[in-house]
């Protein structure tokens, strides 16, 4: 693991002295891959994200949870993935706090619970409809609602591994039509930071 501390201001407090990790992974079914964190030692603030080190295409995968097997497909997001349940309407789009992960989906579903916790104390008007939410996620969680997950990724660096997956490439069009991050890290350090509109 290599570790270096960047000259450049925290883009939460603005402080400087950055720590930047990055870890190559060697991800069975996926590839090589690098692992990139920057780490605020002032205020904890934290960016992740994966890059693949081998050649790839833009790529759509999917996976039918139909049994709790299924839970545990292994689930590659890099900052550049879309995700979307469309059953219970549930999308993770890149942007700026969206950060890479791997976990598997039943840590995906746990994901998707907290951001469906935070919004009920955001938006109180929303209640029965994110309950409604919950209580389906419940269920998939015992493989008694049959759902589907999709992830999409223009630059390839994200995946999903296991039994029941199908992946193909991703067409032109379907490219023109995802989000890319938000937010562009350059190795070269902070100060290349860009925000893409
Ligand atoms: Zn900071």
């Amino acid at each position: 693991m290599a570790e270096t501390v960047l000259d450049s201001p925290c883009p939460v407090c603005g402080k400087r002295g950055l720590i930047y990790r990055a870890e190559e992974l060697k991800i069975p079914h996926f590839g090589n891959c690098l692992q990139t964190t920057i780490i605020c030692p002032h205020c904890g603030f934290r960016h992740a994200d994966i890059m693949m080190l081998d050649i790839h295409d833009p790529m759509r995968y999917e996976i039918s949870i139909e049994s709790e097997r299924d839970l545990s497909a292994k689930v590659i997001r890099s900052t550049s993935g879309t995700i979307t349940i469309p059953e219970i309407g549930a999308k993770l789009e890149p942007g700026p706090l969206s950060e890479a992960f791997i976990t598997n989906v039943e840590g995906l579903l746990n994901r998707f619970v907290d951001i469906l916790v935070q919004l009920m104390h955001d938006t109180p008007e929303k209640l029965e409809e994110i309950r409604e939410v919950l209580r389906k996620i419940g269920y998939i969680r015992h493989g008694r609602e049959r759902v589907t997950v999709i992830l999409e990724d223009p630059l390839g660096n994200s995946a999903i591994i296991g039994e029941h997956v199908r992946k193909r490439k991703l067409t032109e069009e379907e490219v023109k039509n995802l989000k890319l991050g938000e937010i562009t890290l350059s190795l070269r350090g902070l100060n290349d930071l860009q925000h893409n509109p």
